[in-house]
């Protein structure tokens, strides 16, 4: 039996700055997740801030949180958004190095001397007298806390679709966290799915295409796909 003041569920961006804050203030907490090695991951677009939130992020900032700080020291690229209109709409966006922010964030996490990291699954909730107290890991190991935090993101009962495919995964590569979606039915919350989704990568020359074709091309009347191609890279190549 393991026992805490506070334990967080999940080390993405929500828990890591729940259990960073949790320590600071002085609780022994403990911080969990589904793979140590995916703490602070960006899956998609390693955007932090831009419009709506940037705003967020120096919110976090003035309440001592760290991801402005990881942000400023691992960004590849930081823009002030919209600076040809008024105020009211500017927004700073950083993109960040997926890989430097992960381990960045993680060094934070293991110089707190109240915080523990664990590679787990939390499966179910302990609760006692209408209170939780505590969670419940996927081999049966039992920690108690005062307080659980749940940020556990996509990864409840998460399905990823690729075409046609389906298959259980919290995000690509990492499984899909069973047990505790149960677990909060079960004391009566109400549990839906939300949908997230990552585009299309798209290569330059095809936009450029795609705008020649639009612009130019669409003027004049084409059958097959592949002589397009080829007029654009004569045209391109000035052939
Ligand atoms: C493919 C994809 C693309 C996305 N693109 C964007 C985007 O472009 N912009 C954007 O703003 N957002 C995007 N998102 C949403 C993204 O998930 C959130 O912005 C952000 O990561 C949310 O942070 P979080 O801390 O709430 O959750 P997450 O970062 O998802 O972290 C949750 C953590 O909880 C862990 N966990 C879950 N269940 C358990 C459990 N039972 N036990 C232990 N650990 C658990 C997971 O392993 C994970 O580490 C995307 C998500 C996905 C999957």
């Amino acid at each position: 039996m393991f026992k805490y003041d506070v334990i967080v569920v999940g080390a993405g961006h929500a828990g890591c700055e729940a259990a960073i804050a949790a320590a600071r203030l002085g609780a022994k907490t403990l911080l969990c997740s589904l793979n140590l090695d995916n703490i602070a991951l960006m899956p998609c677009n390693p955007a932090i801030g831009g419009p709506a939130k940037s705003n967020l992020v120096r919110e976090i900032d003035a309440l001592g949180g760290v991801m402005g700080e990881a942000t400023d020291a691992t960004y590849i690229q930081m823009k002030m958004l919209n600076l040809s209109k008024g105020p009211a709409v500017r927004a700073l966006r950083a993109q960040s190095d997926k890989k430097e922010y992960m381990s960045y964030m993680r060094n934070i996490i293991e110089s707190e001397p109240n915080l523990s990291l664990k590679q787990c699954t939390a499966t179910s909730l302990l609760v006692e007298g209408g209170r939780v107290c505590g969670m419940v890991d996927e081999v049966g190991l039992e920690y108690l806390a005062g307080a659980v935090v749940l940020t556990t993101g996509t990864s409840l009962m998460g399905r990823i679709f690729i075409g046609l495919q389906s298959f259980p995964a919290g995000r690509l590569g990492e499984m899909s966290a069973v047990g505790l979606s149960d677990s909060l039915i079960s004391l009566g919350f109400d549990v839906k799915k939300l949908k997230t989704g990552t585009p299309q990568g798209l290569m330059l020359v095809l936009l450029i295409l795609a705008k020649w074709i639009f612009n130019r091309e669409m003027k004049s009347f084409i059958f097959s796909l592949l002589s397009l191609i080829a007029r654009f890279v004569r045209k391109f190549l000035a052939i």
